[in-house]
Formats: structure tokens, C-alpha cells, sequence
């Protein structure tokens, strides 16, 4: 059976298959707002679609897959918070960029073969509003802002089968989507409430961040769904295979999207489209506006591992909400336990690579992932004999998951902070209390935590330090 996965377009399950002549399979995800730490619901999307690019690996051989995730790094959030820092935007997104690489690699999530950001691509971004204004599709507001003129696209609304009274209605919609644009969205300007901006005027609280627009335009930045479309067609070219995101990205951005690129390029933009579901807490979606959120940097803390979090990530149909509970990250330490010990079991050995054939059914049935884990754990439940090692691995990597034991923390104590403990120790040998105290205070303020024993004395830092 060839891989299927569900298309919102159609609302059917589609095979997957390259369109281009050269057998690439282009495959675009739309990736993070780098302007805090992504929360383990964004993390659900980002290893769902690890799972998608693993399973296209598998399909189609790891060359001839190409696969892009950009970076949000210029939107309202990020200016909003480069402003409340009182730092650069590109400060900003820097560190959150480099975050965002480290849990993704936690979480061994394969790295994109592009990870195109936003602030590098103006000009692509420029052209092709330029391009939509000279076609009539777009039109510039009396601000020097330039919007996109939904009425000027005719299937508008396929995606999200959006009604047109919904549509009226469009900045309320907008509004309640997580949008990245949502605060300057100024109703005032546009010359119908559904039109959207493509590029927007610069503000005084945009700071330093402005650029040269399309021609008759105000100096400003582009709106966040042309980032999109600029960059996917930069990276993948204008018609690509796979387009993907979570579920709240299919209104209003991914229907954007799709109107800006087929307007400015006269060609369908995407063959397929997916969306995964939302990580709840308590029933409500995780997100950042309602502050129910881990990061995978507070599941560490409580002595969680980020494989034990994939997995609980695994265990959900990734087209299914998905409830989290720390409680079943207990259970999934166990069962990567039960894995590693059958893969210890299993070293060396040869056998029918057929076995697993159900674990990869289950994948390329609209990645039915729990199916496939149920799936491979009742092969495990029949004995380690004759279970052919090459295939299990080839299993561990269509699922991402990386057997290695999780290694000790091992802390290194700088140098002054042992030399304080030192000082500290010598002066309650020596009854000084005053000193100890103090010389304690100190060593409390860089972030440590120093514990008598009778003989000496242990070091730990402070369980918040991170
Ligand atoms: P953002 O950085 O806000 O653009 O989000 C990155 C990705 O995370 C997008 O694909 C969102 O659809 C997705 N996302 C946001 N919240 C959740 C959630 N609670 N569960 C699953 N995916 C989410
Ligand atoms: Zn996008």
C-alpha cells in the first residue's frame, strides 16, 4: 500500500506521489513564530510532520525529498516583544530560533532541508505583492498599506469552505484565530472587511523595523501570510506537493495563501493539504494566549525525557485532539524501556523483514500511529526470536524514535562557585557562622544549592536555574 494521508482540500484521504518530473517530492510546513519558547501543542505539529517527512523518506528514498520550514520572524509578536525587551527583532528571534533547534533535536525531529526565514526573503516578498497589485488583485490603502481584494479570487474559500457570511464577518473570524497579524489588521483601511494585508505601513511601534515596499507603497513589512507564499515558492517552486500546518492554520492563513500564490503565479499552488489536530489541557487547546502550557524545558525539570514526550505525542492520531496528561509520560518512559530492552534482545539477529509490514500499514494509513505502536507491540509481546534487527530500526525511524539511553545529566560546577563552597566549608569548620551564612548567600545568588553532609558537602543548582 502506498502512503495516504488525509487532504483538506478534497476531505478524503489522498495517495501521496510527486508531480514534478524529477521525482522530488516538495513538501512545505509551516513553521514556528520565533518569539518565545515553542510549547509542547506547537511541538505536536512539528513531530507530526517529522513523522511525515520520515514516512516520504521511506516511500520515496531520503533524495528525493525536499523539505521546507520557514521561520516566522517578523510579525506583531515578535516586534511586540523585541519592543518590550527593548532589544532588535533580530536579537530576539535569534535566541528563539536557537531554542526551537535544540527541543526539535531533543525531540529528534530530522531538520528541514530549508529553513527559510521571513526578514531574508523581502524582496521575493515585494515582488510578488508587486505582481497582485498589477494584476488588480491587490490594492494599496490610503496609508501606503496594500491589501489583498478577496472578491478578485474567485475560489476563494475552497479550503476552508468559509460561507460568504462567514466571510463578512472576516476580522471577528481573524480575530479569534491565532493569527500573527491580528492587531494591525485596521478594518479602516481596507476597502472590504474580508481583504487582508499583504503589506503593512509602518507604525511607530514597528521601531526599526521597516523596509522599502512595493512601488507606491509606505515603507513597512509584509503581512504573515505572503511570507509564506514568497518563501514556498522561492525554496519549492509554484506548485508544490504537500502543504501542511496545524488545523488552526487552515483559516485564514493557509486559504491566503493559496490566493496570493495561484493570483500572482496563474497556477494551482499546493496538490495536498494537511492538518494536524491541537494538544489540549483539561479540553482547551494549549496555547500561549491562555498561558496551559509546557514547555518541553518544564517537562525536564519534573525528570521527564523528550522521548518519553514524543511518544506520548505518538500514541495520539495525529488528526485526532489529543488530551494531555503528565501521568502518560510515566507510561511511555515504560514502554521506550520494553523497546530498548527488545532492541538489546534482538542485536545481531536476521530474519523475515515482512514481520513488521503492519507497523508500516498502520503509517501509511493516514499515519495512524497509534494503530502502528499498537501494532509493534503486539509483535514484541510474541518473543524476540527470529525478529529481524534491520527491520525494527527501519521501524524506529519512520516513528523518530531514538532508543539511546538517556544520558546522566552531568553538571559541570564552575570553578568560583567550588572555590566559594570551599571558603564556606573551611569557616563552619571554624564555627565562623557569620561567614558560613554569608559565603552561603553568595553561592544561593549565582544560582546554586549547596548541601552538608557530615564529611563534606554536594552542589546542585538551584532547580529553577533554567
Ligand atoms: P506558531 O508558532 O504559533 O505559528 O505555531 C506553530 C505550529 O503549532 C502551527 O502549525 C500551529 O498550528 C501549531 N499549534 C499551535 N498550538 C497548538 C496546539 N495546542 N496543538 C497542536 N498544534 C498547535
Ligand atoms: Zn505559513
Amino acid at each position: 500500500m502506498a502512503l495516504q494521508l488525509h487532504d483538506s482540500l478534497t476531505r478524503s484521504l489522498q495517495t501521496v506521489k510527486p508531480s514534478h518530473p524529477d521525482g522530488v517530492y516538495r513538501f512545505y510546513n509551516c513553521g514556528p513564530t520565533v518569539y518565545a519558547a515553542a510549547h509542547i501543542g506547537n511541538f505536536r505539529s512539528f513531530v507530526v510532520n517529522d513523522i511525515i517527512r520520515r514516512m516520504l523518506e521511506v516511500e520515496f528514498g531520503a533524495d528525493k525529498v525536499r523539505h521546507v520550514r520557514n521561520l516566522t520572524d517578523v510579525d506583531d509578536k515578535t516586534i511586540r516583544r523585541a519592543r518590550e525587551e527593548n532589544r532588535s527583532l533580530g536579537d530576539v528571534t535569534t535566541e528563539w530560533t536557537a531554542k526551537f533547534h535544540a527541543d526539535c533535536e531533543a525531540l529528534n525531529c530530522l531538520p528541514p532541508h530549508v529553513e527559510p526565514a521571513a526578514t531574508d526573503h523581502i524582496p521575493e516578498q515585494v515582488n510578488m505583492i508587486q505582481v497582485l497589485m498589477d494584476k488588480g488583485n491587490a490594492y494599496r490603502a490610503a496609508d501606503g498599506s496594500v491589501y489583498f481584494k478577496v472578491s478578485s479570487f474567485d475560489n476563494y474559500g475552497r479550503l476552508s469552505r468559509v460561507k460568504e457570511r462567514e466571510l463578512k464577518a472576516g476580522s471577528a473570524l481573524e480575530a479569534g484565530n491565532t493569527g500573527k497579524d491580528t492587531l494591525s489588521v485596521d478594518a479602516d483601511e481596507k476597502e472590504d472587511g474580508t481583504d487582508f494585508a499583504l503589506w503593512k505601513a509602518w507604525k511607530k511601534e514597528d521601531g526599526e523595523v521597516k523596509w522599502t515596499g512595493p512601488d507606491g507603497a509606505a515603507e513597512g513589512r509584509p503581512g504573515w501570510h505572503i511570507e509564506c507564499s514568497a518563501m514556498s515558492k522561492k525554496h519549492l517552486g509554484e506548485t508544490i506537493d504537500l502543504h501542511t500546518g496545524g488545523v488552526d492554520l487552515l483559516f485564514p492563513h493557509h486559504e491566503n495563501e493559496i490566493a496570493q500564490s495561484e493570483c500572482c503565479n496563474g497556477i494551482e499552488f499546493a496538490h495536498h493539504w494537511y492538518h494536524s489536530e491541537h494538544l489540549l489541557v483539561d479540553g482547551k487547546k494549549m496555547s500561549k494566549s491562555l498561558g496551559n502550557l509546557y514547555t518541553l524545558d518544564q517537562l525536564k525539570e519534573m525528570g521527564h525525557s523528550p522521548m518519553a514526550l514524543r511518544y506520548v505525542l505518538l500514541a495520539g492520531h495525529p488528526r485526532k485532539q489529543l488530551n494531555f496528561m503528565l501521568s502518560s509520560l510515566e507510561a511511555a518512559e515504560k514502554a521506550l524501556q520494553t523497546l530498548r530492552a527488545f532492541r538489546t534482545a534482538i542485536d545481531g539477529q536476521a530474519g523475515d523483514d515482512a514481520q513488521f509490514d503492519p507497523v508500516f500499514a498502520a503509517m501509511r494509513d493516514d499515519l495512524n500511529t497509534p494503530g502502528a505502536l499498537g501494532a509493534l507491540f503486539s509483535i514484541i509481546k510474541q518473543g524476540s526470536a527470529n525478529v529481524d534487527a534491520a527491520s525494527f530500526d527501519r521501524v524506529m525511524f519512520a516513528l523518530g524514535l531514538d532508543l539511546t539511553p538517556p544520558a546522566e545529566e552531568t553538571t559541570v560546577i564552575p570553578a568560583n562557585i567550588t572555590e566559594l563552597a570551599d571558603q564556606r566549608w573551611a569557616a563552619k569548620q571554624a564555627k565562623d557562622w557569620d561567614t558560613a551564612d554569608s559565603l552561603r548567600d553568595e553561592i544561593t545568588a549565582a544560582g546554586w544549592t549547596m548541601k552538608d553532609r557530615k564529611d563534606g558537602y554536594d552542589l546542585e543548582p538551584v532547580a529553577s536555574r533554567q
